[in-house]
Parts: structure tokens; sequence; C-alpha cells
């Protein structure tokens, strides 16, 4: 009987160690997914953003394919906040973050970038295509109904594109960084609520 007692002791052990390790895969998942997105909506986070940026420019580096970056900025959101109070504003993160997201296809990496600034990086996708995609994100934004106590709010943001590809796409994180944010401040410049290109840029000079 004690041998008995025995198995029936080391079978409970047994099932406790397991139902434990279950808890902790879903823990460590948790956690995961914690350290890896934006707390207020969810999309990837600073962090994530750069990492995959590496990853994705590493890809197209042994590739024939273009990779193409797309930043965006909440127009006069200081404005917004101070107008509708700033879990108005949380809200509107929300609901462009959501847009930004849903416009997107598999592959594609949608990151809040920090503050009202959002990146997305596009692997697979030259110029053209980014640039289309801008537009249409833009009039996506422009057009959604977001209502504060029955009032409608206007949101538009401004974007910068720029591209990458070949062999040197490996190294060019930082200066398709700079050049998306160099369109982006044009785009601004220019008046907002439109999208800007690095052509943009150099047409301008000449
Ligand atoms: P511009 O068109 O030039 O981009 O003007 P702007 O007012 O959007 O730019 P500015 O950089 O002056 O202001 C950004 C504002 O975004 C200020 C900051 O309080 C607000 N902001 C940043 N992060 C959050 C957030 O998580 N929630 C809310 N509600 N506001 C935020
Ligand atoms: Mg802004
Ligand atoms: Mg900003």
């Amino acid at each position: 009987r004690n041998f008995q007692l025995v198995i029936r002791r080391l079978e409970a052990a047994i099932t406790e160690k397991e139902a434990l390790a279950v808890q902790l895969a879903n823990a460590n998942e948790r956690l995961a997914k914690i350290a890896s997105t934006d707390g207020l909506t969810g999309l990837s986070n600073h962090r994530t953003f750069q990492e995959s940026l590496r990853r994705d420019l590493h890809r197209t580096s042994r590739t024939e394919e273009s990779l193409s970056l797309i930043m965006c900025d909440v127009d006069h959101f200081k404005a917004l906040n101070d107008t509708y109070g700033h879990p108005t504003g949380d809200l509107v993160l929300k609901k462009l973050a959501k847009t930004l997201q849903r416009s997107t296809r598999v592959g594609d990496v949608v990151a809040r970038y920090g503050g009202e600034e959002f990146a997305l990086i596009l692997p697979n996708t030259a110029l053209p295509g980014a640039k289309h995609l801008a537009e249409r994100l833009r009039a996506r934004v422009e057009q959604l109904h977001i209502t504060v106590d029955r009032k409608r709010i206007e949101v538009t943001m401004s974007f910068g594109v720029a591209t990458t590809c070949g062999p040197e796409a490996g190294k060019a994180g930082r200066s398709l960084i700079a050049n998306a944010d160099r369109a982006l401040y044009q785009a601004k410049r220019g008046g907002r609520n439109r999208v800007s290109t690095p052509e943009d840029l150099s047409s301008k000079k000449r």
C-alpha cells in the first residue's frame, strides 16, 4: 500500500510540474509581447522597429528587391490635445494606429516610432508602391470619423517616404530613416496633410 501511495504522489507531482511549465510558457509569451509592443496602440514599439528594420535590410541586401520606409506624424497634435484633452488625444492615436495597421499587408511592420510619430517598414516595395500606400493612408486618415461629444474631430497626417535597394541596403538603416525624416519635414513645410519623397527635395533644389 505504501508503494501505491508513493506512485500516486509521484503522479501528482508530475502533473503539477507539467501545469507549471505551461504557466511559465504562457507568462514568457505575455512578457515578450509586452516588451515588443507599444502599450497604448499595440503596434511594434521603437525597439522592435529597429530590430525589424535591421533584419529586413539584411534580407533586402541579398536580393534585387527594394525596401521602403514611411515615417508619418500627426499634424498639429499638440493643438488637438490642448483642445480636447490628453485622453481624447490617446484615443485618436489608437484609431490612427488601427487605420495604419489595417491598410498594410502581411510582412510590413507598423510601429509607433515615438509620441505621435509612426513608421512603416515595407519589404519588397519600391518607391512608387510606397508613395501609393502613403497616399492611401493619408486619404484614410483624413476621412476618419472620430467624434467626441457628437463633434467630429478632424485629423490629418504628413508622410515622408524613402527607399533603398541592393547590396548596400544592409548598412542603409540610418540614412534611410534620415531620408524619410527629411521628406516628412518637407511634407510639413509644404503645408501638412501630404506625402513627400526625397525626389521632391532634389527637384526643389534644382
Ligand atoms: P506638427 O504638425 O508640426 O507635427 O505639430 P504638432 O503639434 O503635432 O507637433 P509637436 O511636436 O509640437 O507636438 C506633439 C504633441 O504630441 C505634443 C505631445 O504632448 C503629444 N503627444 C505625444 N505623445 C502622446 C501621447 O501618447 N498621448 C497624447 N495624448 N499626446 C501625445
Ligand atoms: Mg505632429
Ligand atoms: Mg512629432
